[in-house]
């Protein structure tokens, strides 16, 4: 209300106070949301149901920040994390909620996006697709590398908000394999003296660790993403990796790489990797199809999940073997592949040139001769290749995956003129899927189908899946 009429509520709690709040719901960040006298707070740690004690951190206008200083009476959803690090590690923001209560979050959210943003009056969502055991599904785990006082090797997960590395090798969410690899990184860097970097001074060696694990085909990669061109003791810590076996049968090394990253900079990936041991890649399997991943390409994190993700955005393009598809921001070709065998033709477009060669590799190992790929941002090359068409460039269907910001303008516009029948979008941020849809839908499409899939269990992030088909009228 004080945000209606744009009075200043701020005057109702003051900095530091300590607030009886009752708890209704969940924020963005996965933050209790609740109101003291009409003042709405926003409450780290806090679950929607509790009752909490907390202290007031910052004010502004309309609401609040404050921090649970006692739970008074715990609400009904609230469960203790499998992980003790759970409240304090940035990697997941609800691990204290029960997984149900998650996905009914979820689900809320994307209805939320769909009526606030996208402006439609009575979205109906198919119910969110979760998953049977929400823990150990990441098949790709990035650890950060620095030192403590000592001078000593730490290794693990960014706190929350952070960049102050907690120092662990267990994670729920990650791989089994994981504490295995990050043991023996730091054994390694350890013995050999190999600096970690650090950020503040910009030096010292290693940044990161990335590891891909194939989980169909058991391949795991290990990359060392350095400050520098190469590693000391590469080989040695190649046989100490190898041994990764005797920690978990089913896993083999089959590629260890260096990734260049000589930037002051928060992005963990440098452009150049060099190989060490084995490929820069591995192989790995989404249903019957077979990928190749190199460490610069996107690939969807949860393999269970992403099955499920696919056959419902192939389900939803309802392809019977004669269509012409496009597939925006296609990667390596992980959704291009499955459309391709139902479909006449499938062109990709991504804008990572690496992916793009992983795509054509892809089409090639699956023997799929169907399926084409272009590299480029998507509102750039579709709006030429409609041009060069004079006009003329149709889709039967057209599917878009768009990073979380969604799709261009002018994008929207080429798929217009493009005419498909159906639309598929597949998205990480149901704020701008449904401002997009909201888009598409002024200009001729109907929003038929919309649903939730939960690839990240734990956090506040939600995929979704939704079928536009172009009105009849
Ligand atoms: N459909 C793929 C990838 C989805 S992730 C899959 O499911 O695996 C989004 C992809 O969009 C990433 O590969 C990213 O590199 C790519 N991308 C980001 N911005 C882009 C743009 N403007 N045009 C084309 N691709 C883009």
């Amino acid at each position: 209300m004080s945000k209606k009429n744009g009075t200043d509520a701020s005057h109702i709690v003051e900095k530091n106070q300590i607030v009886e709040v009752t708890i209704d719901d969940i924020g963005n960040d996965g933050e209790g949301i609740g109101k003291y006298n009409g003042y709405t707070l926003f409450i780290k740690d806090a679950v929607a149901g509790d009752v909490v004690r907390a202290k007031v951190l910052k004010t502004k206008k309309a609401f609040g920040f404050a921090k649970v200083e006692e739970i008074i009476s715990p609400s009904p959803y609230r469960v203790t994390p499998r992980c003790d690090l759970a409240a304090k590690c940035g990697g997941c923001q609800i691990q204290q909620i029960s997984y149900e209560k998650q996905l009914a979050y979820k689900q809320q959210k994307v209805y939320n996006c769909f009526k606030r943003i996208g402006g439609f009056e009575n979205p109906e969502l198919e119910p969110i697709v979760g998953m049977d055991e929400p823990y150990h599904y990441r098949n790709k785990s990035q650890f950060p590398v620095g030192a403590d006082r000592d001078g000593k090797p730490v290794l693990g997960f960014y706190a929350g908000r952070t960049h102050t590395i907690i120092d662990t090798s267990h994670c729920y969410i990650g791989d089994t394999l994981n504490a295995f690899m990050i043991k023996t990184v730091k054994e390694f860097l350890a013995k050999y003296g190999v600096k970690p970097y650090n950020e503040e001074t910009h030096t010292g060696l290693v940044r990161h660790i990335l590891t891909r694990v194939g989980a169909t085909t058991g391949e795991v990669m290990v990359c060392v993403i350095i400050n520098g061109n190469d590693l000391p003791h590469k080989e040695e810590l190649v046989e100490a990796l190898k041994d990764l076996s005797m920690a978990d049968d089913k896993y083999h090394l089959t590629s260890v790489c260096l990734n260049v990253n000589t930037e002051k900079t928060n992005v963990i990936l440098g452009k150049k990797v060099i190989p060490v041991y084995g490929e820069t890649y591995i192989t790995d399997y989404i249903g019957d199809i077979k990928y190749q991943i190199s460490p610069l390409s996107f690939f969807q994190v949860n393999p269970v999940q992403t099955k499920k993700l696919y056959d419902l955005a192939l389900e939803y393009a309802d392809l019977h073997g004669n269509e012409t598809v496009w597939d925006l921001y296609c990667g390596i070709g992980t959704i291009s592949l499955f459309l391709a065998k139902q479909a006449k033709q499938v062109c990709g477009v991504e804008i990572v040139p690496e992916a793009i060669e992983d795509a054509k590799h892809n089409a090639m190992l699956n023997q799929i001769e169907n399926a084409e790929f272009f590299v480029g941002a998507a509102e750039e090359v579709m709006p030429q290749k409609y041009a060069e068409s004079n006009d003329s460039l149709r889709a039967d269907v057209i599917v878009v995956d768009p990073p979380r910001k969604g799709c261009e303008e002018s994008l929207l516009d080429t798929i217009i003129k493009m005419n498909p029948a159906r639309v598929v979008y597949v998205s990480c941020d149901p704020a701008t899927l449904a401002r997009d849809a909201r888009y598409l839908c002024d200009r001729g499409y109907e929003v038929k189908r919309i649903r939730p899939v939960d690839q990240f269990p734990h956090s506040v992030h939600v995929e979704t899946v939704c079928l536009l088909e172009r009105s009849k009228a």
